[in-house]
């Protein structure tokens, strides 16, 4: 099956992702806004996205983002990418108000939305499976190098499990239009600012080991996010870090987002599966890495997290 005989009937067409967009979803709604743009010069494509972090301004026509939701359009197509329907946001209302629904993504806890559901969770990222639902011969170098980020972000630059043959194939593929591969690499994701690098080294130093050292648990709260000027987006990759020590599991990383109210990411180096840690707490993501939202008190989630955690390490 090909993207393109999906909307080729289409005049309007929206693509959108989830909340709090990693480099997955920021390169493959681009990818695939830039490859319909190119395909199907007639028509009309609007691209929906909350603010994706400055280090993607790398990727071209990034400020063509819309920010403004006209909730009364309706689009012919509307296309979600990377998540369910439930973590579209704002723009949700559009995508139930399109006339035709398209859902592509890559996480086992997405049962899939919409009239067409491409989930395939073996495909290491979004932006890998969509390359397979593209005319190769289509793809160009603003494509490429977007759905690059897609594929480098979501596999831990080509090491977590997930790659695969199939995704080394399709990164030799994209690299081949000679974009400069190795700086979106040091870029995106191993350059950090100074105060980026400050609170990560503040999280990892009050980070506590428990369940025998074989997890491990870090919290950043507002006043620390205040004190150092952050904001979420720039905790990311605290919570690998934690994954890295050698013996931990398990990793749990939580911010405060609000009164009693964090967000929580985790990692698994594959014993523990967190996507149904995380469902059991309204969130998702996949076997070795996941999410949600929890409500209570910092010490309350890690004791609500511990029993789940605790249940499949055989822990008693
Ligand atoms: P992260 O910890 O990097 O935010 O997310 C890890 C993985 O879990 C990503 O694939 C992300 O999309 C998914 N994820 C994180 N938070 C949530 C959530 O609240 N709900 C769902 N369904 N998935 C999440
Ligand atoms: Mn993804």
């Amino acid at each position: 099956m090909k993207i393109v005989d999906e909307v080729r009937n289409a005049d309007t067409i929206a693509i959108s992702g989830h909340i709090r967009p990693d480099g997955d979803c920021v390169g493959s709604v681009l990818g695939l806004y830039l490859y319909l743009r190119k395909t199907l010069p007639e028509a009309e494509i609007d691209v929906y996205l909350e603010k994706p972090a400055d280090i993607f301004n790398c990727i071209s026509h990034i400020e063509e983002i819309k920010s403004e939701i006209n909730l009364n359009k309706i689009y012919d197509v509307f296309i979600a990418l990377d998540c369910s329907d439930d973590r579209l946001g704002d723009v949700r209302p559009l995508f139930e108000n399109a006339r035709r629904t398209i859902n592509i993504d890559h996480h086992i806890s997405n049962p899939g939305c919409g009239d067409v559901r491409i989930i395939e969770p073996k495909r290491s990222s979004t932006a890998e499976l969509l390359y397979d639902l593209m005319d190769a011969d289509q793809v160009d170098e603003e494509v490429a190098a977007a759905l690059y980020i897609g594929i480098i972000h979501d596999t831990g630059v080509l090491r977590y499990s997930n790659t695969s043959p199939r995704t080394l194939q399709i990164v030799a593929e994209l690299i081949k239009f000679g974009f400069d591969f190795s700086s979106i690499i040091e870029k995106t994701f191993y350059e950090k600012t100074y105060v980026q690098t400050q609170i990560m080294g503040r999280a990892i130093l009050e980070s506590v080991r428990f369940m025998h050292d074989r997890c491990i648990v870090s919290m950043v709260s507002r006043r620390m996010m205040e004190f150092y000027q952050v904001t979420p987006k720039d905790l990311d990759g605290i919570v690998n870090q934690l994954q890295a020590v050698k013996g931990v599991e398990c990793a749990i990383f939580m911010y405060e987002t609000g009164t009693l109210e964090y967000k929580v990411s985790m990692r698994s180096n594959g014993r523990v599966d967190v996507a149904s840690v995380a469902m059991k707490f309204g969130g998702g993501g996949h076997v070795r890495a996941a999410g949600c939202t929890m409500n209570g008190t910092y010490h309350d989630n890690i004791n609500n997290l511990s029993i789940e955690i605790a249940e499949q390490l055989d822990i008693k």
